[in-house]
């Protein structure tokens, strides 16, 4: 058996979507909770043209006290739901008795938490208990920390075992403070992820990235247009009553408007790629802007300190080393010296500005 990570292995793990061009769609609560609640929300999916429903029979939690999902026993209604709507069923596993138990009772696709997927020790353990079973489509999500190598690594793990049918989920990074989304969707960490493992498919989870039910639809038209493969939408019967993940779900009806309102790029069309790169570009600018304003909030800050403690705007040693510092870190990445000097002194002049109180 190759043990070196090779995309032509692999095969893609989910059904192919009932249109051509729509994305691959996985579905369901954060939690089963109750079989009816399990049921209700899946009779709803399926209704909404659901082909594949989630839900978290062990749920890794945060704080302890909280639910920790219902455990073994939920993994008959999971059973329930695919003999009843037909659709194919997935839930997170982190040990090899997860696995074993979820394979046992019928589970379709299993998916790696992202708690879970940057340790070594539990994925090797998870590998190896799928080792009887690797046509078992295993997904992965994304680490909490934006650690790209850790996540290749579990692919590598999960490939040495013999599993083909693999997948990525990409949900957000854990970040320290109050921000607009609950994880930090970085892109360039998945879209990087695509370049380095070419045919594995990417889904995008909106629901966990944006913690907030207002932002999936967005978020969800954004992963399409980054070129993504799929989506992990979290759906409540009653999101209100949820016992974990409350503020991010969405109902089964609000789900089926989201999905009609989606636009589906085709990928494979010459002017689709080019256009798929330009809104790449179009984020890739959007973060510099957030970070520029950042950094000039932060002189406008120098600037009050300095005034206070009456010092003069312009140090003339800090601008030389800083300008020679950026200088070399660029070069590393093979920017030019002279990119770099017109930018730095681009943005010192206007620091300096914003120091003096010229502008803001
Ligand atoms: C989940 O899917 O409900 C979940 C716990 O996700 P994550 O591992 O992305 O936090
Ligand atoms: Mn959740």
């Amino acid at each position: 058996m190759t043990t070196t990570f090779d995309p032509q292995d692999l095969i893609y793990p989910f059904p192919t979507p009932a249109q051509p061009g729509m994305p691959t769609i996985i579905a369901g609560p954060c939690s089963a909770e109750t079989e009816s609640q399990t049921l209700g929300t899946a009779r709803l999916l399926a209704d909404a043209g659901i082909r594949i429903f989630r839900a978290g029979i062990w749920k890794p939690r945060t704080h302890p006290g909280n639910f920790e999902g219902v455990g073994t026993p939920g993994l008959r209604w999971l059973r329930r739901v695919k003999s009843e709507t037909g659709m194919l069923t997935a839930t997170e596993v982190a040990t090899p008795i997860h696995v074993a138990d979820a394979l046992r009772a019928g589970v379709d696709i299993l998916w790696i938490g992202a708690r879970t997927s940057a340790n070594p020790f539990a994925i090797s353990e998870i590998a190896e208990a799928l080792k009887s079973s690797p046509d078992t489509p295993v997904l992965v999500k994304n680490p909490l920390a934006p650690d790209l190598e850790a996540w290749i690594g579990t692919f590598q793990r999960l490939y040495r075992a013999g599993i083909r049918r693999l997948g990525a989920i990409h949900r957000g990074f854990s970040q320290f403070g109050q921000n607009a989304y609950r994880n930090n969707p970085d892109w360039r960490v998945p879209i990087e992820l695509h370049r380095r493992l070419p045919g594995l498919p990417i889904l995008v989870d909106p629901s966990h990235i944006s913690g907030r039910r207002d932002l999936v639809a967005s978020l969800s038209q954004q992963a399409l247009d980054l070129g993504f493969d799929g989506l992990m939408i979290e759906s409540h019967i009653n999101p209100e009553c949820a016992w974990s993940d409350k503020a991010q779900q969405i109902t089964p009806s609000d789900l089926g408007t989201l999905i009609r309102s989606l636009h589906p790029r085709e990928a494979s069309v010459e002017s689709e790629h080019l256009d798929m790169l330009r809104r790449r570009i179009d984020m890739i600018d959007t973060e510099i802007i957030r970070l520029l304003s950042q950094r000039m909030a932060t002189s406008s800050e120098i600037g009050d300190y300095k005034r206070t403690h009456g010092m003069q705007v312009v140090q003339e040693a800090r601008y030389n080393s800083l300008m020679e510092e950026r200088i070399a870190e660029a070069a590393r990445t093979g920017l030019s010296a002279e990119f770099m000097r017109g930018i730095f002194q681009a943005i010192h002049a206007e620091s300096v500005k914003i120091q003096l109180g010229e502008t803001r």
